[in-house]
């Protein structure tokens, strides 16, 4: 399962037809010969760019109002998500897909889709892929604008984990299960992360690893990886990933561990109460993207091409991951 998209060609044969003509002809025959060569890209392991576009446009439309934790526009963006697990066969993990939890004075809710491992054994042990999809609403005004649309963060990731979950859904083919959690309230203080990795750890889940994704909608320039992962020297997460993908896909940011980034997303909170490779892949590097946090964070600044192909490039080593008999990652 290396490669993403295959062509298939189908050779539809030769279609001939002899016509009889009207009197008026009667002496000439048409003979039309049709060759059709169809090329198709199946549908279900290619990362589509207009779904990409699509999903990512409504996230950080106008009409979400920023996604701030406990608003109307939150909850259209989690309505949004919830029907597309329901229309994808991915089951809510709880009685519905809502985790609700109270912060300061108002309910969040994280987003939680389930698709069950298909080896008996191996389903027992859960891989996470999240990102959290609030953001910070309403700002000051630049240029008549005071809606934070929020679309690098992180209705990027947003789409990273939904497109993922398609894919999974479609290949059927994970021995492990996987949850697929999109967190509110990271933009309070990783809330939502906290209110469910504590949930999850009482309930004993046999957690593996956290995958998290932040900030990948636009590209790194000048580096021989396509991402870099946070916590890069907290396990052989990294290491495992690529060699899994046959490709560098993760590498080491050195502002990442700077500012230690690794403290700062969802991921944090699962390391905490599980002690196990929970890490963040984003490929916001602090000079690639001047909109962090600002009311110009919109879906027109992000590179569609590049979010496709970062989510199509990482199937490969996250289905690894939910297919090798041992836990192989580890923390250092
Ligand atoms: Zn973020």
């Amino acid at each position: 399962m290396r490669k993403n998209i295959i062509k298939i060609s189908v050779f539809a044969g030769l279609i001939t037809f002899g016509a009889c003509n009207s009197a008026k002809n009667s002496n000439s025959e048409n003979v039309i010969i049709s060759e059709n060569i169809i090329n198709t890209t199946l549908p279900d392991i290619a990362i589509s760019e207009a779904s990409v576009k699509e999903k990512l446009e409504f996230l950080a439309s106008d009409d979400l109002r920023g996604r701030q934790t406990g608003t109307e526009g939150i909850n259209k963006a989690a309505g949004y998500i919830e029907a597309f697990f329901k229309k994808n066969n991915i089951k809510p993990y709880y009685e519905t897909y809502r985790d609700s939890f109270e912060v300061s004075d108002r309910t969040g809710f994280n987003v939680i889709g389930f698709m069950e491992g298909n080896d008996p054994e191996l389903k027992k042990e859960f891989i996470i892929l999240g990102a959290h999809y609030d953001h910070i609403g309403i700002e000051k005004a630049v240029d008549n604008d005071s809606i934070a649309n929020g679309a690098n963060d992180n209705a990027a990731g947003t789409v990273a984990v939904m497109e993922l979950a398609e894919q999974f859904a479609k290949l059927k083919a994970n021995k492990r299960s996987i949850l697929f959690i999109l967190f509110s309230a990271e933009e309070m203080g990783l809330q939502g992360a906290k209110h469910i990795s504590k949930r999850l750890k009482s309930e004993d889940l046999d957690l593996y690893a956290m995958v998290n994704f932040e900030m990948i909608g636009v590209p790194m320039q000048g580096k021989d990886h396509l991402a870099y992962l946070t916590g890069y020297e907290n396990s052989n997460l990294a290491e495992k990933f690529n060699e899994y993908s046959e490709a560098e896909i993760l590498g080491f940011l050195p502002q990442a561990k700077e500012y230690n980034l690794f403290k700062r997303s969802d991921n944090y909170s699962f390391y905490q109460e599980f002690k196990v490779p929970a890490q963040t892949i984003s490929t916001f590097d602090f000079t690639n993207y001047e909109y962090y946090h600002h009311v110009s964070d919109e879906a027109e600044k992000m590179d569609i091409a590049h979010m496709a192909d970062l989510i199509e490039k990482v199937i490969p080593g996250l289905l690894k991951m939910t297919n090798t008999s041992e836990k192989e990652i580890k923390l250092n």
